[in-house]
């Protein structure tokens, strides 16, 4: 365990994070000294952070109990010329605590002090204030310490962003989401609201049963508003079969004006679900966008993380999809996956290009807590899993040759080497909601077990409502589901 003490509380969570950005796969601790019993043995290294009247300090403990000291040459300072602005003080405290981490460990990140998992949003900002693209950049570069090159792509999307998003309504619009928390099996490193079909085969009904009961409240509640876009997410939507599939998207295609939607996006992801049948249930409702997701196409590394698919599974759903009409296919990869070496990297990418997919996002394996994978990794005694500069490099190459540019990036806590994930598309593939959710710039309404809508007001004030994960419970909860919907629409009764 890391250990931080502060002198008081204060920007203990920026803190955390940043510590935590170093030391990826270790538990890190940070509170006020004389909180905890400082004589036990925390082991190195152990940290602080001073606060003083326009001064903060920093550094590192000499032996593993607080009380041996501090070791000078780990020891940084800092006057502040603007001791009452919150967030001068922030970024300065970040930067001070960074060099000194950077001191410490050996390593640079990426990403600088930047800890959050939007970093595009900050350049969108600028870019939208007026600020130039030089402008953008000394202040990433300067502020967060962000590297040349993620300044560069962050800069890259956030002028792509804009472009695409550029004919969506914002303020008087919204986007729907129907979350489908049903898979084949659940996969290692899952951390999404899912459950194995076979156990809910039976209630499949009652479940569409109360996301109709959701779909009519939306229907009501936003019939003033302009729907933009349509995503049909999971878990796995092709784990319904085409009837219960024909039954849902019926009902959408119904309800709502589909004058203005720009996409309409079911993420079929597993090839061990997708079936013609269901295709041809998605064509006649006009879904204009599909995901096809092998996450890796070396078969070893499938079967170890529970995906009980074959490569060619993926690349016969694929070609099913391209005979049935489907002009935008996505595919998720994820790098960083147990066992998978520089070369599987590649052999994924060469697999993926043959197929040739309009866009391809590429993440870096995030590693919940709760996860299957957090469990097996204890239990197999492996300390690292690293996604790489090389593979990460690997993956954009093949991007670049499919034609495709990034489009959206997000970072998640705990991510394998600390980098990000990716969103490539072709011109005119790239997947709308996705910047959409990430952005924060639209309401979402949110249907279905485990997911969370969220209200976009105005002034640029944000608030969420969440659904109950636990499907029995959301069928049986239906109506109070609603209420949180209608208050959080402020539409009380
Ligand atoms: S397909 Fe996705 S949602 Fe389903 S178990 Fe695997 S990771 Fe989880």
């Amino acid at each position: 365990m890391i250990i931080v003490t502060l002198n008081e509380d204060n920007f203990a969570y920026d803190i955390h994070s940043l510590v935590k950005a170093f030391y990826p796969e270790q538990e890190v601790k940070v509170f006020v000294k004389g909180q905890k019993d400082l004589e036990s043995d925390f082991g190195l290294p152990a940290f602080f952070v001073r606060f003083e009247t326009a001064k903060i300090c920093c550094g590192l403990y000499k032996t593993c109990a607080p009380t041996g000291g501090e070791n000078e040459d780990f020891v940084r300072e800092s006057v502040l010329s603007a001791p009452d602005d919150r967030v001068a003080v922030k970024n300065e405290l970040k930067r001070l605590l960074y060099d000194m981490l950077s001191g410490v460990t050996g390593k640079k990140l990426p990403w600088g002090t930047l800890t959050g998992i939007r970093p595009t949003k900050i350049a969108v900002q600028l870019l939208e204030q007026g600020k130039s693209e030089a402008e953008v950049r000394s202040y990433m570069t300067g502020t967060y310490l962000a590297s040349a090159e993620k300044t560069a792509l962050s800069i890259d999307i956030a002028k792509r962003e804009m472009e695409i998003l550029s004919p969506i309504h914002y303020e008087k619009g919204y986007s729907l989401y129907i979350g489908i928390p049903f898979c084949p099996t659940t996969c290692l490193y899952c951390s999404f609201t899912s459950f194995p079909i076979c156990v809910w085969k039976k209630r499949v009904g009652e479940y569409l049963d109360a996301v109709e009961k959701e779909i009519d409240f939306v229907k009501e509640a936003c019939k003033d508003k302009i729907l933009d876009s349509v995503y049909i997410g999971g878990g796995t939507p092709t784990t319904l079969e085409p009837d219960q599939l024909e039954r849902l998207l019926s009902k959408l295609k119904e309800s709502f004006d589909w004058t203005n939607v720009q996409e309409f996006t079911v993420e079929a992801g597993r090839a061990d679900s997708i079936t013609r049948e269901k295709l041809r249930v998605l064509q006649k409702h006009g879904v204009t966008r599909i995901s096809v997701n092998p996450q890796t196409m070396n078969q070893k590394t499938l079967k170890l993380i529970g995906r009980q698919h074959t490569v060619e599974q993926v690349e016969e759903a694929f070609a099913m999809a391209r005979e049935e009409g489907f002009d935008n296919i996505n595919m998720d990869l994820i790098l960083g996956l147990p066992g998978e070496t520089k070369e599987d990297v590649a052999y994924t990418i060469q697999r993926v290009k043959a197929l040739n997919p309009d866009s391809l996002t590429v993440h870096s394996l995030a590693i919940k807590r709760a996860s299957k994978l957090s469990q097996w990794i204890i239990e197999n005694g492996i300390s690292t899993l690293n996604n790489t500069d090389e593979t990460m490099e690997i993956a954009a190459d093949g991007a670049y040759a499919l034609g495709m540019e990034p489009y959206y990036l997000y970072r998640q806590k705990n991510m394998s080497g600390n980098f990000e994930n990716v969103g490539y598309a072709k011109p005119g593939k790239a997947g709308i909601y996705n910047i959409l959710i990430m952005e924060e710039k639209e309401s979402i309404m949110a249907l279905g077990a485990g997911t969370i809508s969220k209200a976009v007001f105005g002034s640029g004030r944000i608030e969420r409502c969440d659904n109950v994960k636990d499907v029995a419970l959301y069928i049986e909860k239906i109506d109070e589901m609603i209420d949180r919907k209608r208050k959080l629409l402020g539409l009380e009764k």
